[in-house]
């Protein structure tokens, strides 16, 4: 018998998604990720959860509304992680006209109307708090809802859950070959050691790898795809309302700059075609000054390229260029030849559903229980998401020490797990050692035992975003930690 129904090589948002879904239904599963679990695409992206407006535009209206029924699911199932938004476009005369944005927004409104989110409005800039930020004196913008997630730790619960439900996650394990027979006989390099494991089916969701990993280690014919990057920048705060912006550049594209974490703003996005190593994903420098000139073609506060305090830039496959972000999954299979499963690119939004079909494709192989994921909320996740601020309360009512910005950043996070990092202490001090205003050894431990972080970064970028303002004497304390603690 062999090891494994499911091997799946890739950990982001598409593997450990399909990891979940496939464990919850019983399969036995292994996930394989050669660095750690969202390196790649899926910590770049522009964390909207959304029905995606711009899809009304261009008529996929069924798209919308599918992608707007999963945003719900997404409030219920992951309160902690994703926040629901109030999302302005400033009226531009020289864009697109008045009464076509109304009429998209109450289409919108009536494809999310069972949502519980406030429906869209027209608003007078000139007395909101929108339009203080603002360069130019608009006289209206529109107003609708739409939701922000953290991307990178949407991932790695995913991953957790999926662990919870018997899956084996390995990062830093890639896989190096596999073998094709009536089952996959798979060859990994885990932490610098080789091993081999066999499995009933293979998926590939590597992401921007996709094709050089159905070439060199599936030895496949690789898929007919495109590579696409996606940037953003983050600068210090521009606005202090919470909204996000949406502005209609003069080329057409929209551009979103939107509140991050606490000081500052994140700016994007601009995809184009991508070519070279997925490995090493750079940010040109002509694509950081066309976001700042963006940005300051409409906010008072002007910003260079001098003020980008981080790039985010990430790859993934799109079916073609033309299709946008889609993305598409293959099932291959034969006599006497295990099955392959291949998923790639797709939005973050429709990433459970994604999982949940690449799966039922495979019930053809296994018996496998029924869909599930759409109720069961992920660890951390089980109060209502209008019940933040009272979940928020609570942990600073127990744990009296933390200030409500550092309990906001708590319960966002890990939800009602927090009370896993926190435990009894009293005080600050019985949290262990401190590496800046916030991060704390027990919050370091929690991360390294329950979340697979490794290294700095897999702390400071992707468990947490505490790198924008970690100074380098805390980071090397960190590093010493981490590296006692293995
Ligand atoms: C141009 C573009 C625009 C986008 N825009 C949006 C948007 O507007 N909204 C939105 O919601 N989403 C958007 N996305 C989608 C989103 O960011 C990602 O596509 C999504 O997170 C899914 O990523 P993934 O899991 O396929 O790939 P990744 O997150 O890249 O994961 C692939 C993983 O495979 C691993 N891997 C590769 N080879 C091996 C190997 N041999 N062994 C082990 N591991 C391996 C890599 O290390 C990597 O971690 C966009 C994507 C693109 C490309």
């Amino acid at each position: 018998m062999a090891d494994y129904d499911l091997a799946i090589i890739g950990g982001g948002l598409n593997g450990v998604s399909i990891a979940r879904d496939a464990a919850g239904r019983g399969l036995r599963v292994i996930l394989l990720e050669q660095g750690d679990l969202a390196a790649g695409a899926s910590s770049a992206s522009p964390r909207l959860i959304h029905g995606d407006l711009a899809g009304l535009e261009r008529r996929h209206f069924l798209r919308v509304r599918t992608a707007l029924a999963e945003r719900d699911i997404w409030l219920r199932i992951a309160p902690h992680l994703v926040r629901p938004m109030r999302f302005a476009i400033p009226a531009h005369s020289e864009e697109r006209p008045d009464w076509q944005l109304r009429s998209w927004l109450l289409l919108y409104d009536r494809l999310a109307s069972r949502s519980g989110l406030p429906a869209s409005a027209t608003v007078d800039v000139t007395h909101h708090p929108i339009g203080n930020a603002l360069k130019r004196p608009f006289g209206t913008a529109f107003e609708y809802s739409d939701c922000v997630v953290d991307d990178s730790r949407l991932v790695v619960l995913t991953a957790v859950d999926a662990a919870a439900r018997g899956a084996v996650i390995r990062t830093g394990a890639r896989c190096t070959r596999a073998e094709r027979g009536k089952e996959w006989r798979l060859v990994t390099i885990d932490r610098g050691f080789r091993q081999v494991i066999t499995a009933r089916a293979i998926v590939n969701a590597s992401g921007a790898w996709t094709s050089s990993v159905a070439e060199t280690v599936l030895r496949v014919p690789p898929p007919k795809v495109a590579a696409e990057q996606m940037d953003q920048i983050v600068v210090r705060r521009l606005f202090d309302s919470d909204n996000i912006y949406v502005f209609q550049n003069s080329d057409g594209r929209l551009i979103f700059a939107s509140p991050y974490e606490r000081d500052f703003t994140l700016i994007g996005t601009a995809s184009h075609a991508f070519k070279g190593d997925p490995a090493i994903v750079a940010m040109a420098a002509g694509d950081v000054a066309y976001l700042c000139d963006a940005a300051n073609r409409y906010f008072r506060e002007r910003i260079e390229t001098v003020d980008v305090v981080r790039t985010l830039s990430g790859a993934n496959m799109v079916r073609n260029a033309a299709s946008g972000r889609n993305g598409a999954m293959t099932l291959d299979h034969g006599r006497g030849r295990a099955p392959l499963l291949t998923v790639f690119g797709g939005d973050v939004t429709t990433s459970r559903l994604r999982a949940e079909q690449a799966v039922s494709k495979l019930t053809p192989f296994y018996p496998m229980s029924p869909r599930w994921t759409a109720t069961a909320p992920l660890p951390g996740g089980d109060f209502a998401w209008d019940r933040f601020d009272n979940e928020v309360e609570e942990v600073r009512e127990r744990w009296r020490f933390l200030g409500e910005e550092e309990a906001r950043r708590l319960v966002a996070a890990y939800g009602s797990n927090v009370k896993a990092i926190l435990g009894d202490a009293k005080e600050r001090s019985e949290l262990g050692p401190a590496f800046g205003s916030e991060l704390t050894g027990a919050e370091v431990r929690y991360l390294m035992q329950r979340e697979w972080a490794r290294f700095p970064d897999d702390v400071l970028w992707r468990r947490t975003k505490l790198g924008l303002t970690m100074l380098p004497e805390d980071r090397e304390a960190l590093a010493a930690f981490m590296a006692a603690a293995v």
